[in-house]
């Protein structure tokens, strides 16, 4: 079975792998056999640049955490009901990073399972069940998350799954395309806007004779498009969900670990507290491992419950000695402030891009977590969704690896690496620059069926099947 081609490869893939589950560029997805730093290579060795993959965080395969990982291999891997050091080391750096008040930590090996838990925790606190949850929001692929995550839930057209009674949703303030817009509205006043929609939204579910268990959110929404909340509103949602006597859970998982810039969790962004925090992905730089932390009064209320909690692969020494060395790279290469300053460079230059061409409606982002709101135009910002759906498609012609999302998959999505440099940018940027021009030309055929999948992205060359277009216009040769 060894060395199988790629063909081989997607066959095998056909007949023993579950249909759902999904690809990067399913029409024809790329074979990844290594990666390094910011970069992947295919199975001849073409380079790709990653400005996708907020997993491997510290840069792909990064040595210090290989070795770690390694190390701790060799000497002992066991479930966590054993003493160990790294378990500990590991919350007590984590603990470190955070406010003081989140104290205790439950390790997990996915987001998902750390949201689930997050969910437990709130519900034995509160000895309720009703969430707010924001439109567009992603939590996890587990039955729980799934309720209340309308990304996914929307998706479903077989009727079996639908949001349970006990899920509130709210609009996502999303000040561009969301419900209050900032060309309909003063600027100052959106954060209230939104945030009064939560307040009437408590008011409605205890009129119907609920309580609120809590609010969960992303502290920068990813899969809803790039979308940065106005100052200001999570400190007015949480000041309302704890008057009703519900809890916060920020969800980390895409966006923490240095990733906003200024700060190493986005929600110090907006300069609030949660009551419970999630994390995943970027923690183990590719390595399952994800935690919640919590306060200690609501860690004394799940134990009070009398259930044990135990998670056999969670907090495992050689995934906390992972974690660790993902802890320490982010400090000794200095990557949060990496993630600010080329994230700075990022939206100086997308905003360059923006002068040239009027596809772009908005450019939003903070460190290395940006978006590029396509718009057919900018006055009614009608989304451009087939646009970036060519953008995205010529983008890997060019060996770099992007990706698009939001309601209506128009938000050219930014998460790379954190070790992504300035030069990665401006050769980002020359790309984009010639692909606009390219649509701009009106030589190509854009793709009407502006699939659902979040990662099905037809090759290009069928893009424009049909109409006689010189494919060489798309490889950059020739440009209008
Ligand atoms: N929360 C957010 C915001 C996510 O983006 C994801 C995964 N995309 C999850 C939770 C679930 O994490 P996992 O896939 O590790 O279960």
């Amino acid at each position: 079975m060894e060395g199988l081609t790629k063909n081989e490869t997607i066959d095998l893939r056909r007949m023993h792998i579950g249909k759902s589950c999904a690809l990067f560029f399913a029409h024809d997805p790329i074979k990844i056999v290594r990666a390094k730093g910011q970069y992947m290579y295919d199975e001849e060795d073409n380079e790709y640049l990653d400005c996708i993959n907020n997993v491997c965080h510290v840069g792909h395969c990064h040595p210090h955490v290989v070795e770690a990982g390694s190390k701790q291999m060799q000497i002992l891997n066991t479930n966590s009901r054993f003493l160990h050091d790294n378990i500990v080391k590991l919350a007590k750096r984590l603990t470190e990073t955070l406010p003081s008040e989140l104290s205790v930590v439950y390790f997990t090996n996915s987001g998902s399972e750390a949201n689930d838990l997050a969910l437990r925790l709130a519900k034995h606190h509160t000895k309720q069940s009703d969430m707010i949850v924001l439109e567009g929001a992603y939590h996890g692929h587990v039955i729980s998350l799934i309720d209340l995550s309308t990304y996914k839930l929307d998706d479903m057209k077989d009727g079996v799954h639908n949001k349970p009674k006990s899920v509130h949703m709210v609009a996502c303030p999303d000040i561009y395309r969301g419900k209050y817009r900032d060309d309909e509205h003063p600027k100052e006043d959106l954060a209230k806007l939104y945030a009064d929609d939560v307040k009437e939204l408590i008011d409605v579910i205890h009129n119907h004779g609920d309580t609120v268990s809590g609010f969960i959110a992303e502290s920068m929404q990813s899969c809803g498009g790039q979308i940065i909340y106005p100052d200001g509103y999570l400190q007015k949602v949480f000041k309302h969900v704890h008057d009703a006597g519900g809890v916060t859970i920020m969800d980390e998982v895409q966006v923490g670990f240095g990733r906003v810039g200024n700060h190493m969790w986005s929600f110090q962004d907006q300069g609030v507290i949660p009551d419970i925090v999630t994390m995943g992905k970027p923690m183990g730089n590719g390595h399952p491992i994800a935690a919640v932390v919590t306060t200690k009064e609501i860690s004394a209320s799940f134990a009070s419950c009398g259930a044990e909690y135990f998670n056999t692969y969670g907090g495992n020494p050689v995934s906390c000695a992972i974690g660790l060395a993902v802890l320490d790279v982010i400090e000794l290469e200095k990557l949060k402030e990496n993630a600010l300053k080329v994230g700075n460079y990022v939206l100086v230059k997308f905003r360059q891009l923006m002068d040239k061409h009027q596809i772009i409606g908005d450019v939003r982002g903070k460190g290395l977590f940006v978006g590029l709101d396509l718009v057919k135009d900018r006055k009614t910002r009608e989304p451009a969704s087939e646009e970036a759906k060519y953008v995205i498609a010529r983008l890997k012609e060019e060996h770099i690896l992007y990706s698009r999302d939001g309601p209506h998959r128009n938000v050219l999505k930014m998460k790379p690496p954190m070790c992504f440099t300035e030069q990665n940018v401006d050769h980002l940027c020359e790309k984009l620059d010639m692909i606009f021009k390219e649509i701009k030309s009106g030589q190509v055929k854009l793709d009407a069926n502006n699939s659902s999948s979040a990662i099905e992205e037809p090759p290009l060359k069928k893009l424009c099947t049909g109409i006689g277009i010189d494919t060489s216009v798309l490889n950059g040769t020739k440009q209008s």
